[in-house]
């Protein structure tokens, strides 16, 4: 889905800049060089968001700006500079934030925003808090950033709220609730989940010194004296979501073959690991099989390292399309794995001959220069329970496969 912005500016080389930023940031744009301009595009379309310049030639004090804000536009005000009279019309609406143009970082701040507004609309925020107007501040505040909201008013229906929302994210917790107090209640969600599945913010009215670090140090990352301002509030929540998309990325690229963008053999291990764990305790049985191109050193000698690259490429995209309902990898060179946690061995054996089937029919589909290849796959399955020793095994059979003339499946 493409979202639209309005960029509102009169001076043309601002908007191109604008403009160009956010293209970057994959949205529609629509450009209105004054007040009137700005009327009718909002007359005749739907924004997802606009950038709004303060001063315009028929709005010299700010106009535009109740305009876009009124007609329920998230609005970023763009402003010259920010006197005391620029401030206090900006802070009287309920914009999503200002830019001092002059700023040296004006516009990487731009970007920044414009990236994060969409991105907001995939994150889940909690907020507890016994106070049903703190509450709804709050909430209203988040609204405005696109942020997904979930309420909950004192710690315990918070433990349950996140139990049936494994996907929140962020969680702003007031401190002094009936049941259970905010730093019980940090402390609790840090026995049940990491710092980098969840931001924590504390926030409290109380004027006790010890807050802020009983906070921190029962696992909070932040924390907010009440009351703040929105300015204040919008900072530490975006670093902090910013961080755990950052960890996320981090975790991503360290589980992802760099090649292949298939998981690699790291991620693998873990949750096949993890999952045979739990098939032990149910006296059950998982698979495994091991696929291996044949002859492929001599795509590599014939054609070059890169079309061997491609041919690769090409494989993984097939592979997990086909093994979509299953844990696959590249466990490194030219030799691929699907785990099968609790599939009928008759159905995954089916699997693997149609796979093996539709790459020999196909293979020349998987790059430019046409390269005919065929796969071999080895086949375990049974009470083990260890991954290492699921592999050595579906690996002898690969070598079986091998031995005995290849393009086949060993069981
Ligand atoms: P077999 O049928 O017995 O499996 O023979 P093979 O030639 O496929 O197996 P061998 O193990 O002799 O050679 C594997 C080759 O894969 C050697 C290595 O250079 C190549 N290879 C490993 N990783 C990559 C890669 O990332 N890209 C490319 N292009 N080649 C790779
Ligand atoms: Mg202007
Ligand atoms: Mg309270
Ligand atoms: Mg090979």
């Amino acid at each position: 889905m493409t979202r639209k912005i309005l960029i509102v500016e009169d001076t043309p080389a601002m908007a191109r800049v604008q403009k160009h930023i956010a293209l970057k940031a994959g949205y529609e744009v629509d450009i209105a060089e004054s007040l009137a301009q700005t009327k009718e595009l909002i007359s005749k379309n739907s924004y997802f968001c606009a950038v709004v310049d303060f001063i315009l030639p028929d709005a010299p004090s700010g106009e535009a700006v109740p305009c876009t804000v009124n007609a329920d536009i998230p609005t970023i005000v763009m402003t010259g500079n920010i006197d005391k009279k620029t401030r206090d019309t900006v802070e009287k609406y309920p914009i999503i934030d200002y830019i001092i143009k002059e700023n040296k970082q004006a516009y990487q701040y731009l970007e920044k925003q414009l990236h994060r507004l969409p991105r907001n609309e995939n994150v889940k925020v909690l907020v507890v808090d016994d106070s049903k107007s703190t509450r709804r501040y709050i909430c209203s505040l988040l609204v405005r950033h696109k942020y997904q909201i979930i309420e909950a008013q004192d710690g315990q229906e918070a433990l349950k709220m996140l139990e049936n929302s494994p996907d929140i994210s962020v969680i702003i917790t007031d401190n002094e609730m009936p049941n259970m107090n905010g730093d019980e209640l940090c402390s609790e969600i840090r026995r049940l989940y990491s710092n980098d599945e969840k931001a924590i913010i504390g926030i409290s009215g109380s004027d006790s010194l010890g807050l802020s670090s009983l906070f921190l140090k029962n696992g909070a990352n932040d924390y907010l004296h009440k009351p703040f301002n929105s300015e204040e509030f919008y900072c530490r929540l975006s670093q902090n979501v910013d961080m755990l998309e950052q960890i996320a990325t981090i975790k991503r690229q360290a589980n992802t073959d760099y090649l292949t963008n298939l998981p690699n053999r790291r991620y693998f291990f873990e949750e096949t690991s993890k999952s045979l764990k739990k098939i032990k305790n149910k006296q059950g049985s998982g698979a495994l099989a091991m696929l291996d191109i044949d002859h492929f050193k001599v795509i590599n000698d014939t054609h070059g390292h890169d079309v061997g690259d491609e041919v690769l490429k090409g494989l993984s995209i097939c592979f997990s399309k086909y093994f979509k309902k299953y844990l696959v990898a590249r466990l490194g060179g030219e030799e691929f794995a699907v785990y099968f946690a609790n599939a009928d061995k008759q159905e995954a054996l089916k699997r693997l001959e149609g796979f093996r089937y539709f790459i020999e029919a196909n293979s020349q589909e998987f790059s430019k220069e046409k390269i005919k290849f065929t796969i071999s796959i080895g086949f375990a399955d049974g009470p083990v329970y260890q991954i290492d020793e699921l592999l050595k095994q579906a690996d002898l059979k690969l070598y079986d496969a091998k031995e005995s003339g290849r393009n086949k499946v060993v069981s």
